[in-house]
């Protein structure tokens, strides 16, 4: 059973966390996983530290049941925080790690300290109490805020044999989105920048007529790519088939949105009376491209002999590589002979990502369920892709299913989440702390007993 003491410890190593300030880059995690190693061996509890670079590195601890089962991780559990880049903003001290009205707060709060903290503190209460079958894998990591080198996929290169699972349970997930209703993240979309560049012939800018300008073929793929994402590219209702039951939508409207045909005529409807949703709604149907940057041109009087434009594609899970830049050409029509496309280096911002997803039912998925029911009674759970890249992406791609899952008190909304990630004033509510540690040990108690 959870105890008031396991919430307490589990309080304070929030704020160790934050106090340490793993800020990455550089990130020195070390500290923290000396932290997180100290308390399991207060405890009595063996675990493994790897060194994958000077002051960094991963945790590794587990808990064997006597007959077979399923293998669970506890993680992948970053320790590693972003930069603050105001921390005048903020009303408290960003890495003070204090308690203040019902929060703790800090850097790192909400991502994602407070699921390690409590991963660590239950998977130190069934280490006490035992599990009959399976694995209970507690995998602590550096480096999730800038791509993992460190981190996961060190240890995907060096030791993959010590943290293979057939679960992950990580960050993202248990945020209410309508009464008695929980998001959790199934998966991730993929992200591809690319760079279109456009060539012209340079000419007198007094004298435009019938000129090759790139700055206007620019123009116009811009349009092409925006119009065909809106209303021409291939979409998909699957995703959106798992929202509207989960959030239990009428008959009518659940027609609306997972009828392929009527799915532009229900964005048109709602992009005014609710564009939140219809924003969703369009990015979980389709691969979205949006040109964000363009530049062209050297002189106001000079025809534009070069242009180019940066695209921020989010593909869906199985959307690779091809099938994006079949779809820019197609996008572009006749422009595409005329179009040179590129992978948009990484320092512009071109760190490019695969979609994936895990089941989105399954027994595991019934279990997930049942653990929430126990403190908040009578709650469905609603799978969903997230925007965003975390670790989970390299457990997906071995077949491992991976959830975002952890526990938020139901007053937390999607948006709260949102603006506090990374934001100022990151902050986690005590109730969720002691939500989320219930819920992590609830799954393992259902799952290996
Ligand atoms: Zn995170």
């Amino acid at each position: 059973m959870i105890t008031e003491n396991a919430i307490d410890e589990a309080t304070q190593l929030i704020s160790k966390l934050i106090q340490n300030k793993c800020v990455n880059p550089p990130g020195n995690e070390m500290k923290s996983i000396r932290t997180i190693e100290d308390h399991l061996k207060s405890k009595g509890i063996e675990c493994s530290v790897y060194e994958t670079a000077p002051n960094r590195g991963n945790l590794i601890a587990r808990i064997k049941g006597a007959e077979d089962g399923p293998t669970l991780m506890f993680g992948p559990s970053h320790i590693d925080v972003v930069p603050v880049p105001n921390p005048e903003k903020w009303s408290m001290d960003p890495f003070g790690g204090e308690i203040k009205d019902g929060y703790i707060w800090g850097r790192g709060a909400m991502d994602m300290l407070f699921i390690s903290a409590t991963q660590v503190q239950a998977f130190i209460k069934i280490h006490e109490e035992g599990i009959n079958k399976g694995e209970l894998l507690l995998f602590i990591v550096s480096d999730e805020e800038a791509g993992g080198t460190f981190g996961v996929k060190w240890m995907m290169e060096n030791h993959p044999e010590l943290i293979e699972a057939d679960y992950c349970l990580s960050e993202s997930g248990g945020i209410s989105i309508a009464e008695n209703k929980l998001i959790f993240m199934i998966g991730e979309k993929g992200g591809a920048f690319k760079k279109l560049t456009f060539s012209g012939t340079p000419g007198h800018g007094s004298m435009p007529y019938g000129s090759e300008n790139a700055v206007v073929k620019a123009s116009k793929a811009i349009l092409r790519i925006q119009n065909y994402c809106d209303n021409k590219i291939p979409i998909t209702t699957e995703y959106l088939g798992y929202l509207a039951d989960g959030l239990a939508m009428s008959k009518i409207q659940k027609f609306m949105v997972t009828t392929k045909f009527l799915l532009p005529l229900t964005l048109k409807l709602l992009r005014k009376k609710d564009p939140n949703t219809a924003k969703t709604i369009h990015s979980l149907s389709r691969m979205t491209m949006s040109p964000n940057i363009v530049k062209g041109g050297i002189a106001p009087n000079v025809i534009a002999a070069n242009a180019s434009v940066a695209v921020d594609i989010r593909t869906l899970p199985g959307q690779n590589d091809d099938y994006v830049v079949k779809h820019l050409k197609i996008a572009l029509g006749d422009l595409a002979k005329e179009t040179e496309i590129s992978d948009l280096e990484k320092d512009e911002g071109g760190i490019a990502s695969i979609g994936n997803a895990s089941e989105a039912s399954s027994k595991f998925i019934s279990i997930l369920e049942k653990a929430v029911n126990i403190d908040l009674p009578g709650s469905n759970l609603v799978p969903l892709l997230m925007p965003m890249v975390t670790d989970m992406r390299f457990f997906r791609e071995k077949g491992v299913q991976s959830y975002g899952f952890s526990l938020f008190d139901p007053k937390v909304t999607t948006k709260d989440m949102v603006t506090l990630m990374h934001g100022i004033d990151e902050r986690i509510r005590l109730t969720t702390v002691e939500l989320t540690l219930k819920v992590y040990y609830n799954v393992a108690k259902l799952l290996f007993n």
